[in-house]
């Protein structure tokens, strides 16, 4: 679908309701339509710059444009283009985690969530291969069996 190409700026100017030639920013509007609206007494109704399908007097579009349903709609769907890009959290819990895993450093501070986990990881038999875990129970049930005896 081949629309009329526009300057990509283009959209973010609203189309003065007063004189159709005027392009204004959206922050700029209200200043403009105040002074915009002094040349314009005489005429009768204007369109709104959001919504062609609601015609007010001079003084009443003044208020209109600060009002207009179709103003907030608008706003709200540009809002995210102009908002910088979300900067990436830095992850202190993975930094962290992982350091511990490798080296014992000298904590100051000394966290027991970090130490919990490590410790439970370390006796976790998550990582054995079946054989080698099998080969565990057997060992310990036997150890268990000849401590029996004894
Ligand atoms: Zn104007
Ligand atoms: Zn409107």
């Amino acid at each position: 679908m081949a629309g009329p190409r526009y300057s990509p700026n283009f959209e973010e100017y609203i189309v003065c309701p007063f004189d159709s030639a005027h392009r204004i920013m959206p922050v700029r509007l209200s200043y403009h339509l105040t002074r915009c609206a002094k040349n314009f007494q005489a005429s009768k109704m204007v369109r709104c710059p959001f919504n062609s399908c609601h015609l007010h007097s001079v003084g009443d579009m003044q208020t209109h444009v600060i009002d207009c349903p179709d103003r907030s709609a608008l706003e709200r769907y540009k809002l995210p283009d102009k908002l910088p890009p979300v900067e990436p959290q830095p992850c202190n819990f993975t930094v962290e985690c992982s350091e511990d895993w490798d080296s014992e450093p000298p904590a100051p501070t000394y966290n027991p969530s970090t130490y919990c986990e490590k410790a439970f990881i370390i006796r976790n038999p998550q990582g054995a291969p079946p054989a080698a875990r099998r080969e565990f129970r057997e060992s310990e049930k036997k150890r268990f069996q000849e401590n029996k005896e004894f």
